[in-house]
């Protein structure tokens, strides 16, 4: 429960091979200056602290190294924050050469403080980036008839290319009802079941994947993080995390692994991993002892754990133990600083799809009503 403070399961959004082309250029870039990761070897002797240097934006991005450590970080908040401009840039780019906009619309019901912060965050994200954003602030005591009413508007509504409604919901709701009725077009949180069932197809496309998920891929990309053929254990089974980062590496090729709260022995399975992805909420589980060495790791657990020391008397911890990891693995994402910035930028990636997607259906269908007018038009001619 402690860990549901901090946790935003909604808008978290991804795309299996999808969006990652898109940003080949800023994968290319870290690849270059940061170099490949080879999962087998760590890299004793890299330099603590490494330049990535962004020729597009001529500005210096430092990913830094873990003290007394092996282990690479990977810094999340650095290609978050690339990501963004990266969005930025084609968000422009749509309004000034078809003046589409992308929209956003997300649905909050009740005064919960963290909920209210995620949705301030995400309209902050979609401000930084151009994209316009729709926020409905409906009381605890909604009906749930009120929330599917405005989905079925926003589904309507062209300016809106994303529908998010915050988790979680009051109990009086029924909760799949509630995101069943978002449809799929606009499912930028990639929660809707015919979104995780093609996920789950072979040779089928989701049209948008759960946001955090997809930002644990998307850093082990533009990383350079060999997939294909790897080990991979994925501890912890939800539907909005540790199922689709499961269903996401072995699209990507990997040999997946999930350990859950009833496997046994999940210390050995954990060991054999190449690829760690843990979404499990309880703090410092995995021990060095689990982690093969060299090993990446990618840490989604964000725990809130007393700390004296702090001003808030807490802090943030990842599911596994950073200090061990950093000796042994070949990289690691930190927490806070890993894949919590990706979340959101995740989001934001998937509300531009959606619109540029909907643009090229309407233009689609533009064409065919052009191509048909014509042949009507041969056959009076005839
Ligand atoms: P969840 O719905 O509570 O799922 C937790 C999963 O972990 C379950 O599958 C559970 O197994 C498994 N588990 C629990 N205890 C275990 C144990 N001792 N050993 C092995 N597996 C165990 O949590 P979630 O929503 O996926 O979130 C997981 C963590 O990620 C949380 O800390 C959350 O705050 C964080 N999170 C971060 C972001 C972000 O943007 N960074 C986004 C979402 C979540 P069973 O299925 O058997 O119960």
């Amino acid at each position: 429960m402690a860990s549901m403070i901090f946790t935003d399961p909604s808008s978290a959004a991804a795309v299996h091979r999808l969006p990652f082309t898109r940003f080949s250029n800023g994968l290319n870039t870290l690849r270059r200056f940061v170099g490949p990761l080879h999962v087998s070897s760590p890299t004793p002797t890299l330099p603590r602290t490494l330049s990535v240097h962004s020729p597009r934006s001529s500005r210096f991005v430092t990913a830094s190294m873990a003290i007394e450590s092996s282990a690479k970080v990977i810094d999340g908040k650095a290609v978050a924050k690339q990501m963004r401009e990266e969005i930025s840039a084609e968000v422009s780019k749509l309004k000034e050469t078809i003046g589409v906009v992308p929209g956003l619309a997300v649905i909050l019901v009740g005064d919960r403080k963290d909920s209210a912060t995620y949705v301030r965050n995400k309209k902050k994200a979609c401000e930084s980036v151009g994209i316009n954003s729709f926020e409905v602030h409906l009381p605890d005591d909604a009906s749930e008839e009120e929330v599917l009413k405005f989905i079925s508007d926003f589904n309507g509504d062209p300016s809106v290319h994303g529908i998010l409604v915050q988790l979680p919901l009051p109990s009086h709701m029924n909760e799949q009802n509630i995101l069943n009725a978002v449809t799929i077009e606009k499912d930028v949180d990639g929660f809707h079941p015919l979104n995780i069932g093609r996920l789950a197809m072979r040779g089928r496309e989701p049209l948008f994947v759960p946001c955090t998920p997809k930002g644990c891929i998307e850093l082990l990309h533009r990383y350079g993080v060999d997939i294909k053929g790897k080990r991979a254990v994925v501890i912890g089974r939800s539907n909005i995390v540790g199922m689709p980062a499961a269903l996401l590496l072995q699209r990507e090729d990997a040999t997946v692994t999930i350990v859950h709260s009833r496997t046994k022995n999940p210390e050995e399975i954990t060991r054999q991993a190449d690829i760690i992805i843990s979404a499990v909420g309880q703090p410092n589980m995995v021990r060095g002892s689990w982690i093969k060495p060299g090993a990446v790791i990618v840490d989604v657990g964000i725990n809130p754990v007393e700390d004296a020391s702090s001003p808030r008397g807490y802090r943030l911890v990842g599911d596994v133990c950073y200090d061990e990891a950093c000796k042994v693995a070949a990289a690691v994402t930190p927490v806070p600083g890993g894949v919590g910035p990706m979340t959101i930028a995740m989001l934001l990636s998937n509300t531009l799809s959606s619109a540029k997607r909907a643009f090229d259906i309407k233009i689609g269908a533009l064409r065919i009503r052009v191509k048909a007018s014509d042949e009507a038009g041969s056959r009076l001619a005839l």
